[in-house]
Order: C-alpha cells, then structure tokens, then sequence
C-alpha cells in the first residue's frame, strides 16, 4: 500500500505518519526528515536545501523529485512507502506519477490533514525537537517529562529554526500558494479523502487508520 499525507505545516502529519506508517508496516518517507538529515551531514544538496528552508520557502522541485525517486528505489520502500510533506506542488504530483509508473506502483489513499490557521499556528510555536535523537514534543500538547531535556536520550531541546513565527507565517503562505492547489490533483481520483485534523491526536489517528485499512 502507498499512501499520501497533504496538509498545512503544523496540521500533525508528521505525528500521524509515524503512527500510521507503523501500524501499516509502510516506510516513512518525510521530505523534511530527509532535506534535515542532507543538512546536517553537510552535503552539497544538504546545505543548499537550508537556505530555503531557513526562510520558509519550497526546495526546488527538482532536488525534492530526486531525493524522493532514490529513496523509493531502495529495498526497504518496496513494502509500501507512506508519503508525508511531498508532493508539495503540481509539479511534484506529476513527477511522483511519473515515478509510481516506473516502479509498477499506485497510490492507494490520500489524506488532506486540515485545521484552522490558529490551530497550526500553536501547534508550530510551541513545537520542540531532541538536538540528539530528534524526538518531537510540544510544550502544551506533548511536553517532556524531564522539562527541556529529551525524556528519552536527555539531549538538549530546541526549536526548528523554521518554526520561529515569521517563517511559520511565510510557510503558511507558500502552503496556501503552491500546495494547497495538490489537493486538486488527487480529489478526482477517488483515493482522495479530507481528515479533520482539529481532534485529539488518537481520534485523528482512528479515522486515518479506518479509511486505509479499507483500501487494502
Ligand atoms: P516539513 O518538515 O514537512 O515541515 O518541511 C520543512 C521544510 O522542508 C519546508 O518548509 C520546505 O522548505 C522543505 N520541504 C519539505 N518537503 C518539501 C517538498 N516536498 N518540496 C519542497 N520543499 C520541501
């Protein structure tokens, strides 16, 4: 099974990826995990993603497109992928096409997480993630039992520099430009479904997990 995760920055997709990815057996596969990941190893791909990134704005499609291709032509992919903050733009849709294509693929579900701009906004600002092990809390929602240490590695705690309020706002604003018109792509095709993402974490987390046990 092969599923797409769309939604606004601070919606929970990447809270509900990883739920739901590993209730499925489905690879996680999170452009933004991957694009940090560059970044903190440095590499030439890594580094220039950060710029964009740090300012709020979408890496260039085609850097995205590539990382995602390899990504899915590795082993572990082939057991079902979970698509969480890509395809960000139409041009992503149909380069994702294009690749499902080439690998005998399909997409079996897309979940469009959407929640009020206010919600978005306290879900990001108070967002905070382990330097170390990069576990992610939430200083009202998931706060770490050992205050601003990891309750799992006891690494430091800090906020994505893109999670400072100006930027939040710049991404809101790329959302509601370039990605909110993907939905588009997929709401014809029957796969599509809307998620109220306005509920508690578990309950979110049921309905998704409803919907995609029926597509298999
Ligand atoms: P996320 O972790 O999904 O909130 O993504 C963090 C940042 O990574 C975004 O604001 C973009 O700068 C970049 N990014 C992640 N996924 C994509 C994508 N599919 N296309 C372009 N940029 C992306």
């Amino acid at each position: 099974m092969n599923l797409v995760f769309l939604g606004p920055p601070g919606v929970g997709k990447g809270t509900q990826s990883a739920l739901v990815a590993k209730e499925l057996g489905l690879l996680h596969l999170a452009t933004g995990d991957l694009l940090r990941a560059a970044g903190r190893a440095g590499t030439k791909t890594g580094l220039e993603a950060k710029t964009y990134m740090d300012a709020g704005l979408l890496v260039p499609d085609e850097v995205v497109n590539r990382l995602v291709r390899e990504r899915m032509e590795q082993g572990d992919a082939e057991k079902g992928v979970l698509l969480d903050g890509y395809p960000r733009t139409t041009a992503q849709a149909l380069a994702l096409d294009a690749t499902l294509k080439a690998l005998g693929r399909v997409i079996d579900g897309v979940f469009d997480l959407q929640a009020p701009d206010a919600v978005l906004v306290e879900r990001i600002s108070g967002r905070r993630t382990c330097g170390k092990c990069h576990a992610a809390y939430h200083v009202k929602f998931a706060p770490s039992k050992k205050g601003d240490l990891c309750a799992k590695c006891g690494g430091a705690l800090v906020q994505r520099s893109d999670d400072e309020l100006v930027t939040v706002k710049a991404r809101l604003e790329v959302y509601r430009k370039d990605t909110a018109g993907v939905s588009e792509h997929y709401r014809k095709s029957g796969t599509y479904a809307l998620i109220d993402s306005n509920r508690p974490i578990d309950t979110v987390t049921a309905d998704v997990l409803g919907r995609a046990k029926k597509l298999s």
